[in-house]
């Protein structure tokens, strides 16, 4: 298992935000859990980058337990998040945003950093087209792709995605599930947030269906889409 979370409890004051949760993602797949508003999806993706203290519980990434780890030493190890609501640097560059997600690469000068560059690009043709425009001026499906691409700037071994659908056009939210789909396949792990349940359970080979805090359903993206109970709940009766 690349990331291995046990028993993980995340509180905010008394509220008790996560309880006892525990699952792990495959090196290679793209795992996802979905959940209603307040679930916890969130807060565990914060968790696991290390912006949020655990009350309980450990969080292991290649079997090294980095649950006290600061996060940029995780994004050093390789782990990487697109915050939810973008987190862009409204006032930057599409190509200063990028450079920023490589903050703790030390070979911004290379062939293999400008290498990367172009993978956003070719991912993301309409960010090499717009390199030069304010970031804040661009509209929500462009943000939301350059920080996706500003994560992978980082090289992550494992892209944590909160909500990347979030705000979009439907036939954004094809185009950029297809590209989440292309980074996995050329060999970035993948843990993904989301509402849209449809897409995510399509897209992910391990899913985990998270209600106020705790997992209550685990399996892989088909058995829950075809499950009755999640099409009724979450899917709303169809797909
Ligand atoms: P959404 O899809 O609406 O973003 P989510 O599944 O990501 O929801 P979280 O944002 O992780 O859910 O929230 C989980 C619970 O923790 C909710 O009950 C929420 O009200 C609470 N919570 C989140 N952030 C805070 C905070 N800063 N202070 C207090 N409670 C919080």
């Amino acid at each position: 298992m690349l990331l291995e979370v046990e028993g993980l409890c995340v509180n905010y004051g008394h509220i008790e935000a996560i309880r006892d949760i525990s699952f792990g993602v495959e090196e290679g797949t793209i795992a996802t859990l979905i959940g209603a508003n307040g679930a916890g999806k969130t807060t565990t993706l914060k968790t696991l980058s290390g912006l949020r203290k655990v009350r309980a519980g450990t969080v292991k990434f290649e079997g090294k337990d980095i649950t006290a780890l600061p996060p940029y030493e995780r994004v050093k190890l390789g782990i990487s998040q697109s915050p939810e609501g973008r987190g862009i640097f409204p006032g930057m560059t599409v190509t200063e945003n990028l450079d920023m997600g490589a903050y703790v690469r030390t070979d911004r000068k290379s062939a293999a950093y400008r290498e990367d560059v172009e993978r956003v690009f070719t991912l993301f043709p309409r960010m090499e087209e717009r390199r030069t425009q304010v970031a804040g001026t661009m509209s929500g499906g462009e943000q939301q792709m350059l920080a996706i691409g500003r994560a992978l700037m980082a090289r992550p071994r494992l892209l944590l995605l909160d909500e990347p659908s979030m705000g979009l056009a439907p036939m954004l939210i094809q185009q950029i599930f297809g590209i989440i789909t292309e980074i996995n396949q050329q060999g970035t792990t993948v843990l993904l947030v989301e509402q849209n349940a449809a897409q995510a359970l399509k897209r992910a080979h391990t899913a985990h269906i998270l209600e106020t805090g705790e997992i209550v359903r685990s399996g892989t993206g088909a058995e829950l889409a075809g499950d009755d109970s999640v099409k009724a709940a979450y899917l709303g009766g169809d797909v």
